[in-house]
């Protein structure tokens, strides 16, 4: 699939409010996907559609929920901004459009994080995925170590 090919499928699935956080949103608006990578809109596509199967919330804020720091951070995000100041390196997936935050519906983020493992081999890309916390985190970020999946 072509990248204009994947991000007109992910329309009909995802708000790019979903993605991308609301500084980027209010100065972008829809030309922010250009921020996300082919790669990890490759991956939550195939997720969406192959793997999961189900409903993924990342930003709701745009819905009334209050969270809108699960997809792409900017600079000016707090959190990056903290880290900033503090003279800290912050090279998290969030900053380089390469990482999302899911909340798969119907499902716990250990149960999805078992089936991504399972159905590893639709995954366009190799992966990470964040051990032990509530939301799925993936990222595009790629050790080449052959797995398809590495857990951090
Ligand atoms: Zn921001
Ligand atoms: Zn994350």
């Amino acid at each position: 699939m072509t990248r204009q090919q994947i991000i007109s499928e992910l329309k009909k699935y995802f708000d790019i409010r979903e993605l991308v956080c609301p500084h980027t949103y209010n100065r972008f608006g829809q030309n922010s996907w250009q921020f996300l990578e082919t790669e990890i809109l490759h991956v939550l596509l195939v997720l969406r559609i192959d793997i999961l199967k189900t409903p993924l919330t990342i930003n709701d804020y745009h819905k009334g929920g209050s969270h809108s720091h699960r997809g792409l951070r900017c600079n000016i995000c707090q959190l990056v901004k903290d880290k900033t100041a503090k003279g800290e390196i912050y090279l998290s997936a969030h900053v380089n459009g390469a990482g999302l935050d899911l909340i798969p519906k119907g499902m716990t983020a250990e149960q999805a994080r078992k089936k991504i493992e399972s159905f590893k081999s639709l995954l366009p890309y190799p992966v990470r995925l964040e051990k032990n916390v509530s939301w799925v985190h993936i990222d595009i970020y790629d050790y080449c170590n052959n797995n398809q999946v590495n857990y951090f």
